[in-house]
């Protein structure tokens, strides 16, 4: 691990995270960080404004578009990171307007089912949590915060939101085979995010052999054995190596940067990507 380090694993106010484009890179630069990927959920739309503050200021940190893509797979879900992807391509924003509208609709369901075990909340104010971008299950959580009715998002998640829980509702069908195709479609890499989240090793070796380019070895949930594994798994079947925090804000679990991978590691990404 360098002494500075990228994180390639950043979530902002464009999905769940609570910090801004900018405001995750003035910490990043704080933080003593080289560089970062912005890696929202289904969504890009916080790249161009990262972008244009980075230009602007003259700010010397190296930003890294990300995206990061929530699937299904049978009961796992499954993440795949896409990263250096032309975020300006047609058909992904055609298809990620799409998982935003199938999030607006579960969001309707969940809420309309925490309203049947007696806990109504006010859509409009789980829609002003997402600050009118893509809508996932923390935002709902903040609004069952703000209700009083659970204390953390992690709570929320524990007690009604998780899968298995009463509040639970199953995603649209997105399966991991097309979001790798989607991200290789733009000339991005896609990498299998938190291996070690996932329960299934059978699942594990299924998304590998759909043709990812590489495995989040470096995660904070990870144990040093997870961490072994996954990086010697990626070196058998010559995978890129990544790692990154899953930052999604200062209050909110992971701190920025207590994951940093090695410029190395970024320069064997960037050699892997098709030339355009
Ligand atoms: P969604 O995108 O609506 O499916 O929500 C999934 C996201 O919620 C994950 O990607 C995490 O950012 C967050 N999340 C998942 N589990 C938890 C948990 N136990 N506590 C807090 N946040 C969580
Ligand atoms: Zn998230
Ligand atoms: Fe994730
Ligand atoms: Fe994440």
């Amino acid at each position: 691990m360098g002494s500075m380090g990228f994180d390639l694993h950043v979530h902002t106010t464009a999905s769940d995270g609570k910090l801004r484009a900018e405001e995750v890179i003035q910490l990043a630069i704080d933080l003593g960080l080289e560089g970062l990927a912005i890696t929202d959920h289904d969504t890009i739309n916080a790249i161009n404004p990262a972008l244009h503050f980075i230009s602007r200021r003259r700010i010397s940190l190296e930003l890294v578009p990300g995206i990061e893509l929530n699937t299904e797979a049978g009961d796992n879900e499954i993440h795949i990171l896409g990263y250096y992807l032309d975020h300006n391509n047609k058909s992904l924003l055609l298809k990620l307007r799409e998982l935003k509208e199938s999030r607006d609709e579960r969001a309707f369901k969940i809420v309309s089912r925490l309203e049947e075990i007696g806990l109504p909340l006010d859509l409009e104010r789980v829609k002003e949590h997402a600050q009118g971008e893509v809508v996932g299950r923390p935002h709902i959580a903040d609004a069952m915060i703000e209700e009083g009715y659970v204390r953390t998002r992690e709570e929320a998640f524990e007690k009604y939101l998780d899968h298995g829980r009463p509040a639970y509702v199953s995603r649209y069908k997105f399966p991991p085979r097309e979001a790798i195709e989607l991200i290789k479609g733009c000339g991005g890499l896609a990498v299998l995010a938190h291996p070690g989240l996932i329960d299934d090793p059978t699942v594990v070796a299924e998304v590998i052999a759909m043709g990812v380019d590489g495995l989040e070895v470096y995660y904070p949930q990870h144990s040093d054995e997870q961490t072994s594994y996954y990086r010697l798994l990626a070196e058998e079947k010559g995978l890129l190596i990544t790692g990154g925090s899953d930052f999604h804000g200062p209050n909110e679990g992971n701190k920025l940067g207590t994951v940093r991978i090695d410029r190395s590691l970024i320069t064997a990404m960037q050699k892997r990507l098709p030339s355009r």
